[in-house]
């Protein structure tokens, strides 16, 4: 049972007038629940031929490795909210190039971009949502051990495509067989 955010009242699934998918709609004041995807932003960053990537200290996927990434927050652009992200997760300090790769998920609702970017110097200082942070060689990039499907097909057209020379920004809608990187 759903209830209203607005005046506290049970809330039930109902297509408003004039719309064409159900809401939760308050049984008592009406208020329309509006639900939309959820953005996530975060980073590719390299250092020299390396590429930065974080131990997740918290579930899911804990203990998993992953580009430095999180939820947007209100009032952010996606290019400062993959900066804070990346700053949270590893204490790196970066420049940010360009929007590199797009992924739609829509069987969980997420949208995840991933921005290309500059560490300025390899010093890393992990924050409390990971357990380390480390510059990887690309030919050591632990494969098996990755987080999410996003973060592995964004290292993957990285490595595998030519870096930074497409100015195309990829984009791949991702299914619910993907999910798990292994
Ligand atoms: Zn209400």
């Amino acid at each position: 049972m759903k209830f209203c955010s607005e005046c506290g009242s049970t809330s039930s699934l109902k297509i408003p007038l004039e719309d064409n998918r159900e809401r939760v709609i308050c049984d008592e004041c009406g208020y329309i629940q509006y639900e939309n995807p959820k953005i996530v932003v975060g980073t590719l960053c390299t250092y020299e031929n390396k590429i930065l990537l974080c131990k997740r200290a918290i579930e899911p996927r804990y203990g998993f490795w992953t580009l430095p990434a999180g939820f947007l927050e209100l009032n952010e652009s996606t290019r400062e909210g993959a900066t804070r992200e990346t700053i949270e997760e590893s204490g790196a300090e970066i420049i940010i190039s360009k929007l590199y790769a797009i992924f739609d998920l829509p069987f969980c609702n997420q949208v995840h971009m991933f921005y290309l970017a500059h560490l300025q110097k390899p010093s890393l200082c992990p924050g409390h949502e990971s357990l380390e942070a480390r510059l990887f060689e690309i030919n050591q990039i632990p494969w098996s051990e990755l987080s999410f499907a996003s973060v592995k097909k964004t290292l993957d057209i990285f490595v595998g495509c030519g870096k930074e020379t497409s100015t195309a920004v990829y984009n791949e809608v991702l299914e619910k067989k993907n999910i798990a990187s292994n």
